[in-house]
């Protein structure tokens, strides 16, 4: 027992060990638990670990966990080659072609397990002719592949066995102190790969980090190299910034570090247009409220939320020209999504959704009839009907219209029956013949001349 005191009173204070370039940081001083770690992470490191090799939770859970937030996933970092890897877990297997990367899983869970790798040379590096380079997939050692990162706050190693933080370039001190700064030269790194400059600005807005003062300065003069990323990358990082959960606050930065302009022209499209602009940031908040209720988001809603306001331009002028409602809806949307395919492409997976959302606007004016009953029973209703509120928010279409169609989706026969407007659709129009695919619904579910078409007033 007084032993037992002796001891806490007199136990060495837990110290910060140095080994090489390596600051190896114990749990006395950092105080993330391994029990933050995901049970499948933790049962990769140990396998490995078991195995002879060294492995370590890496990157953004790392960051995160020292923040105080839930990692969203746990990345392995290892000495073993992916082969090693398969060899130890059996429900595994290799992906990728650029740098091969392991998939261990367990029931659900999918741990990617790295193999350590290092940058190339620049005298033996392959780059394109700004100098972004083409190849990076050489294994390296452990202090190599902390180097080829890009945030010092996302090249931090935890080893689950021994609670302890390898850390290379004091990724731990300016994780405390909430920066986040480029290793290296930021200048060299952001030529190397352009995308890091996105990064800087998704990163930080969503941990709500410093950019460090030197990683922010070249920013401003390099962003026309974002141009030379291809347009798959870049499409991948935009989505991982749209859907960040904190898409508001990453479009805020990038315009205040003007890199939305002229680079990534669906970003030109959102905020270069007033009337959209309110609409668009409404659509963000929607989505990061969504998210932080960990509710699903669809990358067809939001884009088809990011166009909005060009389709409607573009439908509003081919009917002033003298085409009808329905044949002006479908050519704006073809119109507009062609235009963006030049620019940035949305994948055409997306394209029937985004249709059908923007379809089905229209078919909200029908109060009469049988139309309302029948919009209800569209397998899209639910979030066409979210995408009229966003309308109805936005100050585009009248809130009334909100309201009906939210009582109306809930209501029993006889309010229905009260609530429905009298059918003003000429009985001529209404026995016209039915001639319906999925893409354009039958005549008599669109919108034709007999219907009201709100356009928003400019
Ligand atoms: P998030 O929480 O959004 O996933 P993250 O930092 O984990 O953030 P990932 O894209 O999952 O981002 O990347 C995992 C790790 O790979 C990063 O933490 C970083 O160490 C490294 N990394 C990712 N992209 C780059 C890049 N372009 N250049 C250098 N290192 C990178
Ligand atoms: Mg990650």
């Amino acid at each position: 027992m007084i032993k037992k005191l002796f001891q806490r009173v007199f136990r060495k204070p837990a110290q910060v060990r140095v080994e090489g370039k390596c600051h190896i940081i114990p749990f006395g001083v950092h105080g993330v638990g391994s029990d933050g770690i995901s049970s499948a992470a933790r049962r990769v490191t140990d396998g490995l670990q078991a195995a002879g090799y060294k492995a370590f939770v890496v990157g953004g859970a790392v960051r995160d966990l020292l923040l105080g937030r839930h990692p969203k996933d746990f990345d392995i970092a290892t000495n073993a080659t992916p082969e090693d890897v398969r060899r130890v877990f059996r429900r595994s297997r290799i992906i990728g072609r650029r740098f091969r990367l392991v998939h261990v899983m367990f029931g659900e869970e999918v741990v990617e397990t790295s193999t350590f790798r290092r940058m190339i040379e620049a005298e033996d590096a392959e780059t394109d002719e700004h100098g972004r380079l083409l190849r990076d997939n050489e294994f390296g050692d452990q202090e190599q592949d902390a180097a080829r990162r890009d945030f010092t706050a996302n090249a931090l190693f935890y080893d689950p066995a021994t609670q302890e933080i390898f850390d290379y370039h004091d990724g731990y001190a300016d994780t405390r102190a909430n920066i986040l700064r480029v290793i290296g030269d930021p200048a060299v790194r952001y030529r190397e790969d352009p995308v890091r400059m996105l990064r800087a600005v998704r990163l930080s807005a969503k941990l709500g980090m410093q950019l460090d003062a030197a990683t922010a300065a070249p920013i401003f003069g390099m962003k026309e190299l974002l141009g030379n990323v291809p347009q798959a990358r870049l499409l991948d990082e935009m989505l991982k910034l749209l859907l960040s959960g904190h898409a508001v606050e990453c479009v805020k930065k990038l315009r205040e570090m003007d890199l939305h302009h002229g680079l990534l022209p669906m970003l030109d499209v959102i905020l270069e247009q007033p009337m959209g602009e309110k609409f668009v940031m409404l659509a963000l908040q929607n989505t990061d409220q969504r998210i932080s209720e960990e509710k699903s988001v669809s990358p067809a809603f939001l884009f088809a939320a990011l166009l909005w306001h060009e389709v409607l331009s573009a439908w509003k002028i081919l009917q002033e020209t003298g085409e009808r409602p329905v044949a002006a809806l479908h050519a704006a949307m073809d119109e507009v999504l062609n235009r963006q395919r030049e620019q940035l492409s949305i994948p055409r997976r997306y394209d029937a959704i985004m249709k059908e959302l923007w379809l089905l606007q229209p078919r909200f004016e029908q109060r009469g009839g049988q139309r309302p009953v029948r919009l209800l029973s569209q397998p899209r209703f639910r979030a066409a009907f979210d995408f009229l509120l966003l309308r109805c928010e936005s100050g585009e279409v009248d809130a009334d219209l909100g309201l009906w169609w939210d009582e109306f989706q809930d209501a029993s026969d006889e309010r229905r029956a009260e609530m429905l407007q009298p059918d003003e659709v000429p009985k001529k129009r209404r026995r016209r013949k039915k001639s319906g695919t999925a893409d354009k619904p039958a005549a008599e579910d669109q919108p034709d001349e007999a219907v009201q078409i709100a356009l928003p007033i400019e």
